[in-house]
């Protein structure tokens, strides 16, 4: 294509959206495929977001964010993590997806490297590529219960490597990491002097166990932690997301704020305020919609004597299909059994032959899509 820009013409489509866009061109699909809370947003958020807006919050905001976001997020940081937070230590987004990308671009020229987990939610890609920025995956492996390989970590590193990419509870595995290889991954990026980006979108939904940041073990906080409203309350819509970090990259991010975004909508914000300082009750109500419905999916699973991996964390399962050919499978399954998946190759080379479900539908839509799934991959077993 004449003119533009060979980086972001080159980069695939999501394959998610491939089958969504497919799936729209059927009758009756069970839905299976994205990555969004089934819920409604709990009303006192969206009512502070219409209190907010009626109040005249229709104007810009800091770069950084309003300050009674920036000092709700510290304090309940500084009560989560158990160490001390200040809101200068917070930049507020365009939900995660955005401060995301703000890290790679604080921490990487083009050229430079970034290691990404294979598989992973497919944006990391997608950024680093757009910013001219190489991807160099490192592997997380059915066999090794999805942990990461640091001797595979310490050959993938170069002279260009800057940052390393965490992401834990994962999307697509659910693979929650302990604290002790957290701290492993903070040795490995002290180690090798990169910054370590966590993406933490999922910190409110683990079901057996904790979840870990690893801010707390790195007091000089090299770390940049990526948080997220949409997940822990329902918020896709509203695109509010924070990082964490030292003051210095912080100020440096809010001069990428200023040339992407400018800033978050403040009534946006002010529903983030009212998420955070309001009842909790409703995420406990939500994990434990998700955790009934990775039981029903297992069960089902179990029946049929097919390959998963059970997650400890998020919203997904992670199911081996048997085939060659994720997205073929997953465009087969949409036409003949109407049920929409997310082929496992969109997130990357060790994802080929796994598809992805999200737990966050409907239960009788989880129950239907997994059954219907469940017969496909059996029938084609050898
Ligand atoms: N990180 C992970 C692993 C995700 O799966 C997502 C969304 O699907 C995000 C970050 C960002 O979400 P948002 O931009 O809605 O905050």
């Amino acid at each position: 294509m004449a003119n533009l820009s060979p980086s972001v013409v080159n980069q695939p489509r999501s394959g998610i959206r491939r089958i969504m866009e497919l799936s729209q061109t059927i009758s009756n699909v069970l839905h299976l495929e994205v990555g969004e809370p089934l819920f409604h947003t709990p009303a006192h958020i969206v009512e502070a977001a219409c209190l907010a807006l009626n109040q005249g919050a229709t104007k810009y905001t800091p770069n950084a964010g309003i300050m009674p976001l920036r000092e709700a997020i510290a304090k309940k940081a500084s009560k989560d993590l158990n160490i001390k937070i200040l809101s200068d230590n917070v930049l507020v987004g365009v939900g995660g997806v955005q401060v995301i990308n703000s890290a790679i671009r604080v921490c990487c020229e083009p050229g430079d490297e970034v290691l990404i987990p294979d598989p992973s939610w497919p944006n990391y890609q997608m950024m680093a590529v757009i910013a001219n920025v190489r991807p160099v995956s490192y592997s997380l492996k059915f066999e090794n219960n999805y942990q990461p390989d640091f001797d595979e970590l310490e050959k993938l590193t170069s002279k260009r490597t800057r940052l390393i990419i965490v992401n834990s509870p994962s999307n697509p595995l659910g693979v929650v990491f302990s604290d002790k290889t957290m701290q492993e991954f903070v040795d490995f990026s002290k180690r090798h002097n990169i910054r370590l980006l966590s993406d933490e979108a999922y910190e409110k939904l683990v079901f057996d166990s904790k979840h870990v940041s690893p801010l707390p073990m790195d007091p000089d906080r090299q770390v940049i932690s990526a948080y997220t409203f949409s997940k822990t309350y329902a918020m896709t819509g509203f695109r509010v997301g924070y990082a964490i970090t030292d003051v210095q990259t912080i100020e440096q991010m809010k001069k990428i704020q200023e040339a992407y975004v400018s800033s978050v909508p403040g009534a946006m914000q002010m529903a983030a305020v009212s998420a955070l300082e309001g009842p909790q009750d409703c995420v406990a109500q939500m994990r434990s919609v998700y955790e009934k419905h990775r039981r029903l999916a297992a069960d089902i699973l179990d029946n049929h004597n097919i390959k998963f991996f059970l997650p400890n964390g998020a919203f997904y399962m992670w199911i081996y299909a048997n085939v060659k050919d994720s997205t073929q499978f997953a465009e087969k399954l949409v036409i003949e059994n109407r049920v929409a998946v997310a082929p496992g190759s969109t997130f990357g080379k060790n994802g080929e032959g796994y598809i992805r479900i999200s737990l966050a539908s409907e239960k009788e839509v989880v129950q239907e899509g997994v059954k219907r799934l469940a017969q496909v991959i059996a029938s084609q077993k050898t």
